[in-house]
């Protein structure tokens, strides 16, 4: 079966499940998505875009952000971020502060909270949070070559006004010296990020350099062919939070989901994919996108585990 109809088919299955997870309401302005939206959208190596659903409707790409930020603080510092940010799974929460004690401030790796946290603080070099807020943005509009993306500013306020548990965060690792710009600053260039807009369409457009081992479409290199894998390594490892043994097993693709209800999936040297489903399930990670993802890979035997 050709993938326009898999495609098509899978977001009409979605459509009739009547369990959809739950939106996160930690963010008062995420609260107010519609949980019965699903898009997806596959872009291929060959330069196909096959979309299904509300792939054109722009959501708050929140932690899928982690993923650019990472690329753009490795070319900044290189493997020097290493020494500031583990690469191990968390097996806890996205928040979860519990690690940093035992661990003197390294936090577990670059996708949980702390770790991107730690990534936003690299990234800001000493500038002011706009600078590097404008840099991330120019980022990804490059990726997806579109230069409508942008920022939900009521998203990020929602955010600065309720993130206690990442004020926390960032303060405990300032007290380690892991933080080393004022927190206010950091975490205002990090709620930004997070609050970034984009479709699904737009999401798997900025994903093809995972897929492309590095290389831009346009023929520009993003990363070298090393840290494109490094990243792919990281998303599979440690991109779904506790639950990554769990999407790695079911979906067996490179995946970063966010509270926003996206999830980008890199199948390498194949495709990029991008979906979104507001509705989460209890690890925070959309319901509806992973199951979509589990179909996908299984009617197409897409998976990092077997030939292509
Ligand atoms: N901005 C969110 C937070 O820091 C991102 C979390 C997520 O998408 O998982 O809580």
């Amino acid at each position: 079966m050709d993938l326009v109809t898999i495609i098509a088919e899978i977001a009409a299955h979605m459509g009739t499940r009547d369990h959809r997870g739950r939106v996160a309401n930690y963010i008062p302005e995420l609260a107010k998505v519609d949980p019965a939206r699903f898009g997806i959208a596959v872009v291929t190596v060959d330069g196909r875009m096959i979309t299904a659903g509300d792939a054109d409707e722009p959501f708050s790409i929140q932690s899928i952000s982690k993923v650019f930020a990472l690329t753009l603080a490795l070319g900044k510092v290189g493997d020097q971020l290493w020494d500031r940010v583990g690469r191990e799974p968390s097996g806890n929460a996205f928040n979860s502060i519990t690690q940093l004690e035992h661990e003197q401030g390294i936090p577990r790796n670059p996708f949980i909270n702390a770790g991107a946290i730690v990534v936003a603080d690299v990234n800001l070099g000493g500038h002011q949070p706009r600078v590097a807020i404008g840099e991330m943005l120019r980022f990804v509009r490059y990726l997806a070559g579109d230069d409508a993306i942008a920022i939900n500013e009521a998203v990020a306020a929602s955010e600065t006004a309720t993130g206690h548990r990442n004020m926390a965060l960032a303060h405990y690792m300032r007290a380690f010296g892991n933080v080393r710009h004022p927190v206010d600053l950091v975490l205002g260039s990090y709620f930004h990020q997070c609050a970034i807009e984009m479709s699904c369409r737009q999401l798997a457009l900025a994903g093809r350099y995972l897929m492309l081992d590095g290389r831009h479409p346009d023929g520009g290199r993003v990363v070298s062919p090393r840290r494109a894998r490094r990243i792919n390594a990281l998303m599979l490892t440690c991109g779904h939070y506790d639950a990554s043994g769990d999407f790695a097993f079911r979906v067996g693709i490179p995946g970063k989901s966010g509270v926003g209800g996206g999830i980008l999936a890199i199948v390498p040297g194949v495709a990029a994919v991008a979906v979104w489903s507001p509705g989460l399930n209890d690890n925070g990670n959309s319901y509806l996108g992973t199951l979509a993802l589990e179909e996908l890979a299984r009617r197409t035997g897409w998976s990092v585990f077997s030939p292509p």
